[in-house]
Parts: C-alpha cells; structure tokens; sequence
C-alpha cells in the first residue's frame, strides 16, 4: 500500500551513493519515502494497491530542488532594474520599489515567486529578508498553505549604508536594531519548525547597514536557538574596500570575525574572495550559495565555484530576485552555474553536470540543515519528488539524464511536484492556493507599486511604444 506510487523513468536518487535507477519506482505514505527501487521489483506490492499512481515511464524523477537565494519582494520588480550595478541598482530601483511595499502588495509577490518555483520544481527555498511592512506573518502564513518548505529570515538591522555609502538605504526600508531583531525572535516564537516545513532565521543586511555589536549578538542568538543566518558578502568589489578599509579584513574574514561563519551560515554570492578566504569557509563548514545569473547580468563577476568545490566548501545555488535574474527557475540556473565555470577558468571540466545538480539538492539541503529529512529520494526521508516530462524534444535522445536536467531543461518541463507526501503540483496545476487570482492581480498590485515609488511606469525599451 502507499499513497502515492511514482511509476517508471528514471530516478536520480542523489542518496549517498548517488544511485541513479533505470526504469525505477518510489511508493510514498504518510509523507514519507518508504520504497525505492527497480519497476519490476516494486510493481507487485503497489501497482495495483495505491491511492494515486502517477506514471513516469517518460520521465526522470528527481528530489525536489533547494533555492538557497530568494526574495519573495522582488517579484513585481521584474524589467524594473536593468542594465545597472549593484549599488545604483539598489539606490535608484530596487529600494525605492520595495521600500513603497502595501503589505496586500507584497503578498501578491510572494505568491507569485512560490507560484513560479513550485512549477520549476523548487520544494524548499531560503528567503533572503523580509521586512515588517511586507507583512511578514502574512506571508509566512501563505508559505504554510502553499505547501512549500521555507527557510524565512528577517532582515535585521540598524545603519542605513551600504558598503562605504552611508545613509543610503531607503527610508521605507529602515528599521531599527531592536525592531529588527526582537522581531525576528517573536516570528522564530511563532513559526519556527511549523510542521517541519517552517524555519526562522536571521538575516542580516550586508555590511554597513549592521554595527559589530549587532553582528555578534546575531551569531550568538543563531547558535543558542540553533538556527540559521543568510547575508549576502563579497558580491562587489565594494564590499571588499569596505572590510578592507575600516577593519583590515576580507570580507570571508571579516564575517568569520563577527561570528557569521559555520555550519548554519549560507553567505551569499561570495564573488570576491581570495584562495585563503576559500579556506576559510571550507575550515568553518560555512555554505556559499552562488547566484550566477544574478552576478553576470549585475556585473559583479564570476564566483570561483570550481576552487570551493575541489577545497570542500559547501556551494549551494540560488536565484536571486525579479530585477536580478529575472526569474526564479532553477533549472534554468544550473545551466548558466555549469556554463559560467569553463567561462572563467578556461577548463571544459571545471564542474560536472552532477555537481550542478548536487549544489541544487543535497547541498541545498545541507546548508538549511535539513538533509536529514529532504534533499535526496532516500527510505526515510520526506517525499520531496519532482517528475520532469522528459518526452520532448530538446530532451530526447534520453541517454544522460543528468546531462539534460542541467544543460537542456528548464522550469517548464517539470509536470508534477510531490511536497512532503502531498501532491502540490500535478500535471502543471498549483492543488493549493489559486494561481490564476494571482496572476490576474500582479499587473494591478505592481502598477500601484510603481505609481507610488515614481518608477517603472514605462517599459525601459529603446522602442516606441504604441
Ligand atoms: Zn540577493
């Protein structure tokens, strides 16, 4: 007997021995992975004694995938920040939008990002930072509903810069240090471990917008209620003057000096780091999560993805946001992760298809310190399984399934999505919230996000417009 019975294809089992089965089978019950193996051998017990059989004689079968970089705000900013660096990406674009948030606004991003990384097969993901006028408990309350696994953490703060520019940050954004951080312990109160599906953590915002005190008090927090930090570091060169210049360190250095290295710390994007940094986050267990559509369309440089590996730094991956990528669509990201690498290190090898995908799984997993419940399709553990329809043909002929999730699939391939034992996407259909109500608000809720803010009311395009 099982609930659900995966029939067919092709397993990509990611467990310990990286198992990949040819014509396999996995039976789910109770929200968990109870049979793994050959068709034939599994058939007899619960072809004919499942609830729902889903058939994927066409199909690979593989865990659900980890986005260890999201910001559900940025949503609505897509085509809102292009053709810009960082900083004046932020000061004129991206801050003002999300510093002029109505928190029924924010939810209709959130809903709009999970909606689009269910369907790509994104079953756990880490939220950078929200802020309270998003409407924080909101949001988290629609992530419950949604199905999804969420890592959430709360922007903490209490400096206005970024980097060496003091006072930037918009005003719609500032918040004071104790708001910030009390706040983030009522939410972990609230929230934290809801039917394993619901973690709180700290988020920081990147150096100069938080003191040392700060810093410190963060870390020592994290480590006693045993939960996790995300900052984005090193993304451009600016960060590195900033450490550099005021505390003569790098900024691997410089995090690992205020207590934000260490097995529960994902730091993200880490462009700009030295070969000694790199040590450094494979001595302290620390995880990177690397965005590369993100870094390349800002810019901000190529992250040195193929040394942290071969050094045995947990690399993660990531998408970023809406005015960064701009999409949320994993699949797609591996791609760019796998192409980006020969790019920067003149090596065909530099990494293999199966670490892209392990950096898009297991280490996800790994890194939001959950591995022991997802992140592979192993007995035991969660039923975190993503079906992607491989009888099309950019994914024919199928002889390297690996090979094709990485460099020829994309979000829309995926047909089903299976979260903690419970179908969430089936055949292309969000089962729980309404998709369609969605999308007939984002024009509206964006539009009056823009009116407000004074930005994006027009296309940026060289072209009339008619
Ligand atoms: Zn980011």
């Amino acid at each position: 007997m099982a609930d659900i019975y995966v029939r067919g294809g092709w397993i990509i089992t990611m467990d310990s021995r990286r198992r990949v089965i040819r014509d396999g089978a996995v039976a789910v019950e109770d929200g968990v992975i109870r049979a793994v193996g050959k068709r034939e051998e599994l058939d007899p017990q619960y072809k004919n004694y499942s609830d729902i059989l889903i058939d994927a004689r066409k199909s690979v079968v593989i865990p659900g995938l980890v986005n260890t970089h999201v910001h559900l705000a940025q949503g609505l900013l897509r085509a809102c920040a292009d053709y810009k660096r960082l900083i004046p990406w932020l000061k004129d674009r991206v801050w003002p939008l999300q510093g002029n948030y109505k928190p029924e606004e924010a939810l209709v991003s959130a809903k709009l990002v999970v909606a689009e990384m269910l369907k790509s097969g994104v079953t756990t993901f880490l939220e950078t930072g929200l802020v309270g006028r998003y409407g924080v408990d909101n949001i988290i309350e629609f992530l419950h509903e949604s199905g999804i696994r969420a890592a959430v953490a709360r922007h903490v703060m209490d400096l206005k810069g970024y980097a060496l520019e003091e006072n930037i940050l918009h005003e719609g954004l500032v918040e004071p240090g104790d708001t910030s951080f009390n706040d983030t312990l009522r939410l972990y109160q609230k929230y934290h471990g809801w039917d394993s599906r619901i973690w709180i953590w700290f988020g920081p915002r990147t150096p100069g917008a938080v003191s040392l005190e700060l810093y410190k008090k963060i870390s020592e927090k994290a480590r006693e209620l045993k939960t996790g930090i995300t900052m984005h570091l090193a993304e451009v060169r600016e960060d590195v003057e900033y450490t550099t210049k005021l505390f003569g360190k790098k900024p691997v250095e410089f995090a690992h000096w205020v207590g934000l290295t260490g097995p529960n710390v994902v730091l993200v994007h880490v462009v700009w780091a030295t070969s000694e940094e790199i040590d450094l986050l494979a001595k302290t267990k620390t995880s990177v999560s690397h965005n590369p559509s993100s870094n390349m369309k800002l810019a901000s440089g190529g992250a040195k993805v193929a040394e942290m590996l071969r050094k045995g730094v947990n690399v993660t991956l990531g998408t970023d946001g809406g005015p960064s990528n701009n999409d949320y669509d994993l699949l797609r990201e591996m791609k760019i992760a796998a192409l980006l690498q020969p790019l920067i290190t003149g090596d065909p090898e530099a990494v293999r298809a199966e670490q892209v995908l392990e950096m898009a799984t297991i280490n996800g997993a790994r890194a939001l310190m959950v591995d022991n419940m997802v992140g592979s399709i192993e007995v035991g553990k969660k039923a975190d399984i993503v079906v992607v329809d491989f009888n099309q043909p950019h994914l024919k002929p199928t002889n390297n399934p690996v090979s094709h999730l990485v460099y020829s699939a994309m979000g829309s391939d995926v047909r089903h999505v299976i979260i903690d034992g419970k179908l969430v996407v089936y055949d292309r259909r969000i089962l729980t919230f309404d998709e369609e109500e969605v999308l007939s608000k984002a024009d509206e809720a964006a539009h009056n996000l823009y009116q407000r803010a004074g930005i994006c009311l027009e296309p940026d395009l060289k072209w009339p417009v008619f």
